[in-house]
């Protein structure tokens, strides 16, 4: 058994890390700050095809496998979790179940330039009444000859100020339930009815383009249903297991680039004559940081080594995805402790990753929902 990256992987690695400390750092406080959408950066990783990591190379993706995905979000949170986040969606609640559920029309028009990176999507299952509780939503599709007819309000959409398009769940039989009753759509921005409403003003990822989206009367070509009627909630879970590892990675990246941050602190920063890194309890936050960084990047590795695999990953997603999260809360949360007061000021990067980790436990399913998603799978057979 191999723990280590192999070569291929661990030169990917250093070309990202690289990338992402000179091309992305430099300008993640001023995107933090000013909450504009950094279309600059998403731009500059298109070019390196992170907007479409594992996606067929014939449909403008990279064509990577997972644990390259998950060593492209950790490094590129690590600096810009906003940045992270919005790489995230594209890649993996947009571009793969287009990839995975789409026709061959649906691939040419809507994956490749989104994997591309010449255009930026989003994906809108989440309604106000409807959040853990996805099956319930109230989004209503209704055939009209060749079109179906949207109505309905998503809301938190990430990237959802720059989306170009949406995968979007609607219900296309009420009566049938959330199991056979939902389906997937792919919705441009320019359809008529489309409209985006106020945009979220945010504790933490605040560039990352979070707004609600309303569709009234708006009209969908029939050739833009995804996956079969009645099929949206199996996709919407299937496209959520994969999308938790994006999650785990991004707070993986929020851990060590925290982590990392407080081992420089500690040691420039001098009290009673020495560096506070030879503080013993100084040390021990360091070293707990640096335990639950390590055990949380095996966890994600362990789930996109399955997906790779073509096992089955959805506990290990969940898992991944619920310790990672919790332990980019604890090390944000420690990592402001070594700073001391310098640590609750915004000049200084460490308020950010804390304010940042927080989403982690959030979207994507709670961590209430991981919790049963884990139990039901170790409690069924
Ligand atoms: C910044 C941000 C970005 C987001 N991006 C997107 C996006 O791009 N697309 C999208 O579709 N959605 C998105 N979301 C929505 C996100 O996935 C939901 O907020 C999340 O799933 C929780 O739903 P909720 O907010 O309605 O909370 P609720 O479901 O109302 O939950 C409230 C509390 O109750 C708990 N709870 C609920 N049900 C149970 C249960 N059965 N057992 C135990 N506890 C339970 C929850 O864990 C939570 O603690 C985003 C949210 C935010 C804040």
């Amino acid at each position: 058994m191999n723990l280590e990256l192999d070569e291929e992987h661990q030169m990917l690695r250093e070309n990202i890390r690289r990338f992402a400390e000179e091309e992305i750092e430099p300008k993640a406080a001023h995107y933090d700050r000013t909450r504009e959408f950094p279309y600059e950066s998403v731009k500059k990783c298109a070019e390196l095809g992170l907007m479409g990591v594992m996606a067929d190379p014939n449909y403008g993706g990279a064509g990577l496998d997972s644990l390259s995905y998950v060593v492209a979000i950790e490094e590129i949170s690590k600096v810009d979790a906003s940045l992270g986040v919005i790489l995230s969606v594209n890649n993996s609640l947009f571009c793969h179940p287009i990839e995975k559920y789409g026709t061959e029309d649906q691939k040419r028009k809507y994956l490749a330039p989104f994997a591309a990176g010449r255009k930026i999507g989003a994906y809108c299952l989440t309604e106000a009444n409807a959040g853990s509780d996805a099956g319930s939503i109230r989004t209503s599709a209704v055939l009209q000859g060749d079109r179906w007819i949207l109505n309905g309000a998503k809301v938190f959409v990430t990237n959802g100020i720059a989306a170009d398009a949406v995968v979007l769940y609607a219900k296309t039989d009420p009566a049938a339930g959330s199991a056979k009753g939902i389906s997937t759509f792919i919705i441009e921005r320019t359809f008529p009815g489309y409209s985006l409403g106020k945009p979220e003003t945010k504790m933490g990822i605040t560039s990352s383009g979070s707004v609600e989206i309303v569709l009234e009367n708006c009209p969908v070509p029939k050739e833009n249903l995804l996956g079969g009627e009645g099929q949206g909630f199996k996709i919407a879970l299937q496209t959520l297991d994969g999308g938790r590892i994006g999650i785990a990675a991004q707070a993986l990246g929020i851990a060590q680039g925290a982590l990392d941050k407080a081992v420089r602190y500690s040691k420039e920063r001098v009290q009673f004559g020495k560096p506070i890194s030879e503080q013993q309890a100084i040390q021990w936050m360091l070293a707990d940081m640096a335990t639950e960084t390590d055990a949380a990047r095996l966890m994600t590795y362990r789930a996109a080594y399955a997906k790779d695999n073509k096992e089955r990953y959805t506990l290990e997603a969940s898992m991944a995805k619920l310790f990672a999260s919790e332990v980019a809360n604890r090390v944000a949360y420690k990592a402001i402790q070594v700073f001391g007061g310098y640590g609750y000021i915004a000049e200084y990067p460490v308020e950010r990753y804390y304010r940042d980790a927080r989403i982690t436990e959030i979207y994507e399913g709670t961590s209430e929902i991981q919790r049963m998603v884990i139990a039901a799978n170790i409690l069924k057979g």
